[in-house]
């Protein structure tokens, strides 16, 4: 099929669990052929291109985007946010999202090379949910949508110790301050709750007390995962109340059913309420510019469902916050910085991206018997976090109706790692790529999070490293960190009006945590100190 971009789509997801690690169980690795002669037999329409100023824009309304629309609103400041994916609306037995164990275009951003492995299927081009970012060494997998990676991510939400935290992340970043006001702000936004024991009794989540047994058995801290979830609604579906959703691990790719307090339903919600933050979806923006006389300038596609650019505009603001996520900030302002469009944007761009030295491992215990469907997203994990500098957890979750048989599931491995990548700009593509060192991470792996997954799964157990297949990350984190590029609030040094409140102002980790908690509270707190600095002044 000719695909709207001159390429010739056909993508191959995996017809089994593609999530499950990207999924764990099986990845995709499709083909995508360039094909010469399209341009020409086929040219485009030509689209409008309008010019607009705004106060304040925001590209992107994940975590980071999601934060700042909603706290400069409630100051009473007008927020243009533009988010390049569809929305994803839930709600009781809803079929919004596509099954993992079934998957279809929906999964994926249509200008994704597809990096999963498994029995494969067509698929259209389409604003799915999940873009794979391939670079040297290292593919970063993110997401798209209103409410980005809170769409797809698993929900699991830790805040990181005082220890932990200040060995990792820049002096001047007050713990106590964030475990006193923020981290609590965004635990009430997200309406952090773990599994009840009802629920962990029930037949579906075998896997998840099998797993607490091993952890146990092996001396090792054992620790209910905090989730942004409403469990009543896996209760009512095991009542047969609506179709499962939750206790069948079919949420993988977004939780049809609801009840889960992803970034749309909460802070994006929120802000749109207060009548001050518009909101425009299928907005890719392709380029950021400063002008001579220092205005952000916004280049934009409006694309159609299948990615095809219907309108273009550009936008001017005094104001820009870069919430496009680790790797899409990154690219967007090392590709500026490279071409001259913003000049003299700190040395420090691009440098310090890291992985979070994540993991995605199948667990197979021929021992174990999980049943024909085990429940999720996620019940317990192990937090092993005694050691600053080696902390890492694992954390068991649950696989897709049923694509590995009734004993495998899914362990989860991630940790502080001093391994750290970095972008450079590539004329001939065009594009910011992302280059990770061949062993990067290889030392924590080796000697902390490898043993304890061994160690959890047992001698009798296969433990499948998908990174071994394609090695990726769910965890991107850097690019314009904070201290470096940034200053502590996220204000991009030397450029006036310039800010990063995502995953990219993270310092190449997340201190042992899954990072959407950390993003979020580095955003509140950021964004509490630009209200009180900033707006009147230089917003
Ligand atoms: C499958 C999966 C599971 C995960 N599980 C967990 C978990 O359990 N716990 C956890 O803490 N973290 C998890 N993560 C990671 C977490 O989702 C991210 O760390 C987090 O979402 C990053 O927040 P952010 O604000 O930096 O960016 P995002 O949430 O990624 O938001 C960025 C937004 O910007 C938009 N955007 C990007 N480029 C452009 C552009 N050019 N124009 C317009 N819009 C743009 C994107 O579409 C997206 O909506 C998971 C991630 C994935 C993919």
């Amino acid at each position: 099929m000719l695909g709207h971009n001159g390429f010739t789509r056909r993508k191959f997801i995996s017809g089994t669990a593609a999530v499950t690690g990207a999924v764990a169980a099986g990845a995709t690795i499709g083909t995508i052929t360039p094909t010469a002669t399209a341009r020409a037999d086929s040219p485009r329409p030509r689209v409008r291109t309008t010019r607009e100023e705004h106060r304040v824009v925001v590209i992107g309304s994940g975590f980071g985007g999601g934060v700042a629309a909603l706290r400069l609103a409630q100051a009473g400041v007008r927020v243009l946010v533009l988010e390049r994916g569809r929305r994803w609306r839930t709600g009781p037995n809803a079929e919004t999202f596509p099954h993992p164990s079934n998957p279809d275009k929906r999964m994926l951003w249509y200008q994704s090379p597809s990096q999963i492995l498994g029995k494969p299927v067509s698929v259209e081009p389409y604003v799915g949910l999940l873009e794979t970012v391939v670079g040297d060494n290292m593919t970063g997998i993110c997401a798209a949508g209103v409410g980005g990676g809170s769409l797809v991510y698993q929900g699991m939400t830790l805040e990181p110790t005082r220890e932990i935290f200040e060995t990792h992340f820049p002096a001047g970043l007050d713990w106590s301050e964030m475990h006193r006001v923020h981290y609590p702000r965004v635990a009430r936004m997200l309406h952090l709750a773990t599994a009840p024991n009802e629920l962990i009794r029930s037949k579906n989540y075998a896997a998840a007390r099998y797993f607490a047994d091993r952890v146990r058995a092996n001396g090792l801290p054992l620790a209910k995962i905090p989730m942004p979830i409403d469990w009543n609604f896996a209760l009512a579906e095991l009542q047969g109340k609506m179709r499962p959703s939750y206790t069948n691990g079919d949420g993988q790719l977004g939780v049809n059913n609801g009840g889960k307090f992803s970034v749309d339903v909460t802070y994006i919600a929120q802000a749109e309420a207060t009548g001050l933050v518009s909101l425009r979806t299928q907005h890719n923006v392709t380029e950021v510019h400063r002008t001579p006389k220092g205005q952000w300038e916004i280049h934009v596609d409006k694309i159609s469902d299948t990615g095809r650019v219907l309108a273009k505009q550009i936008l001017t603001t005094p104001t820009l916050i870069m919430g496009a996520g680790s790797l899409n900030t990154s690219r967007l302002l090392v590709r500026a910085a490279a071409l001259g469009h913003i000049t003299d944007l700190p040395d420090g761009l691009g440098q310090g991206w890291g992985t979070n030295a994540d993991r995605i491992y199948v667990w197979t215990d021929p021992t174990a018997d999980f049943g024909p469907a085990q429940g999720g997203p996620v019940v317990y994990g192990s937090k092993n976090w005694a050691d600053p500098h080696s902390a890492h957890t694992v954390i068991q979750a649950s696989m897709p109706p049923n694509p590995m048989g009734r004993n495998s599931t899914m362990l989860v491995g991630y940790g502080v790692s001093d391994s750290r990548g970095h972008f450079t700009y590539d004329s001939a593509a065009d594009r910011a790529r992302l280059h990770w060192p061949k062993n990067g991470d290889q030392r924590i792996q080796n000697r902390h999070i490898g043993p304890a997954v061994r160690r959890i799964a047992g001698p009798q157990s296969t433990l499948t490293d998908t990174n071994a297949a394609v090695n990726s990350t769910w965890h991107p984190l850097g690019g314009a960190n904070v201290g470096t590029v940034c200053d502590l609030d996220g204000r991009v040094k030397g450029q006036r009006g310039l800010y990063v409140v995502d995953g990219a102002l993270m310092p190449g980790n997340s201190a042992a945590c899954n990072p959407s908690m950390t993003i979020a509270a580095l955003a509140e707190r950021a964004l509490d100190r630009i209200v009180a600095n900033d707006v009147g002044a230089r917003i």
